[in-house]
């Protein structure tokens, strides 16, 4: 006979954890079929210490525009580290200074971001407005580690898209203070929206990877960044 839920761990919370954990593993076993590895956490904590434990000593790390990656504690775990951090977070940087990292990022040996989605059967779906980060995922840093709450994870490339739209851009948009006509109404208006303040300009879609260990996608099972 099934056992029946009275408290809330086992109603809400327990449910969300396994459902979390079985979407994550489904996806990590479809990412490597393309060749990218993906392992899951249950929490930030874990996370952010899978992460450093990948990062050798002495390795220059770039980091892709993520609120994951400020939210979970990971860039204030890299700054203790002894690593060549290209911090493009560091307070006081200049406008001139974020161009350069950037462009030295290119080659660094470890580049960090998040993903803007994760489609059930392993694709990586992401746009970006000035297009580093989707650059150092597609082609230079020896090795991509992606943060990725399970929040991000969909059905379809064309959900993916949609989360973008709906979702991640909207609120960058806000958190930015961009003119654009989601930062108004919270609704993308694609054919009223233009550069500069546009943040959508390059959509790319990662469906596999040649260079082995090159990509890994590390799961949280919480609700992380945009
Ligand atoms: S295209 Fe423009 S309005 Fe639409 S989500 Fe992107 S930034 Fe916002």
């Amino acid at each position: 006979m099934a056992t029946v839920m009275t408290n809330m761990e086992d109603i809400v919370t327990k449910p969300r954890e396994i459902i979390s954990r079985k979407k994550a593993e489904h996806v990590i076993e479809n990412l490597r079929r393309r060749n990218i590895n993906g392992i899951y956490c249950r929490g930030t904590n874990d996370a952010v210490a899978e992460i450093c434990r990948m990062i050798p000593e002495g390795a220059s790390v770039a980091l892709g525009g993520s609120v994951t990656i400020m939210q979970s504690g990971l860039l204030d775990a890299l700054r203790g580290m002894n690593i060549e951090l290209l911090d493009r977070y560091r307070p006081g940087i200049t406008n001139d200074e974020v161009e350069a990292i950037m462009a030295r990022g290119m080659t660094a040996d470890v580049l960090l971001m998040s993903c803007n989605a994760v489609t059930s059967d392993g694709k990586l779906v992401n746009e970006d407005g000035r297009g580093n980060r989707v650059a150092g995922l597609i082609f230079g840093p020896k090795k991509v580690i992606l943060m990725v709450g399970v929040n991000k994870i969909v059905r379809t490339v064309e959900d993916g898209i949609t989360r973008i739209k709906d979702v991640a851009a909207p609120l960058n948009c806000i958190r930015l203070g961009l003119d654009t006509p989601c930062t108004h109404t919270g609704f993308c208006d694609d054919d009223s929206c233009h550069a500069p303040a546009r943040v959508c300009s390059q959509i790319t879609i990662i469906e596999s990877n040649r260079v082995k260990d090159r990509l890994t996608v590390v799961f949280v099972g919480e609700e992380l960044g945009y």
